[in-house]
């Protein structure tokens, strides 16, 4: 039966202006995890219990950690962009969910905003393990500055050149190329599939 144990925030780290990094520490339970898996957490907000889900986006050996980006009006997600510090205590359950589990030699993923989050885990892990794997990574987001892990996957192109690929879809147009800018829909696709 799948509990809550307390974990301590170990880092907090400024992903974009709204977005953050949170490392934890479990002091309890079982945290090994596959990558793609995902922690509910359980916080008290004014009398209110509620209960979130935050994927993974590290890889086994970086330790705990979740990208929370601030959706407007949020109470758990701005909760974690305001006010969560380092030292603090916090409720989690273990590791759960199976997404990413059927990953072969090939692999295409598509991301929007903080769905790059076990994505990103799961990238990172198995690019490392297996050198006959690759990821192609479609990400859309509103803008550049608003690009989670951004930087990390530049440096992921950059160690992995000939089997990890990152097409970055815009919204705010700040794209070269018409088919990378605006919103992802279907004859996009068609046009990158065709790509
Ligand atoms: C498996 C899974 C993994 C996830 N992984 C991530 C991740 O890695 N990173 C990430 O950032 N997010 C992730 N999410 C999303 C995350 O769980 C939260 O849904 C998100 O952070 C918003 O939660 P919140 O408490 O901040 O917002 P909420 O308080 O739930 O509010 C969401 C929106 O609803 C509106 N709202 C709230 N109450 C009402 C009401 N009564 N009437 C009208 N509108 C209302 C709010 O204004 C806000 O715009 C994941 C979700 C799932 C299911």
């Amino acid at each position: 039966m799948p509990r809550f144990h307390t974990a301590h925030v170990t880092d907090i780290r400024r992903e974009t202006d709204d977005a953050v990094v949170i490392s934890l520490a479990p002091n309890s339970g079982d945290f090994s995890f596959t990558p793609g898996q995902y922690l509910t957490f359980r916080r008290d907000f004014g009398g209110v219990e509620l209960r979130r889900c935050y994927s993974i986006c590290s890889t086994a050996s970086e330790g705990l950690k979740i990208g929370v980006k601030a959706v407007d009006g949020g109470s758990f997600s701005n909760c974690a962009n305001q006010n969560i510090s380092v030292g603090d205590a916090i409720e989690v359950m273990e590791p759960m969910g199976t997404f990413g589990e059927k990953l072969g030699e090939n692999n295409l993923g598509f991301a929007g905003g903080s769905g790059i989050t076990p994505l990103l885990s799961i990238i990172k892990s198995i690019l490392a393990e297996n050198q006959n794997t690759s990821f192609t990574l479609v990400y859309a987001n509103r803008s550049v500055a608003s690009t989670m892990f951004r930087t990390e996957l530049q440096d992921l192109k950059d160690i992995y050149m000939e089997r990890f690929y990152v097409i970055h879809m815009l919204e705010d147009n700040a794209q070269d190329i018409d088919l990378f800018a605006g919103r992802l829909d279907s004859e996009k696709l068609e046009n990158l599939f065709q790509g």
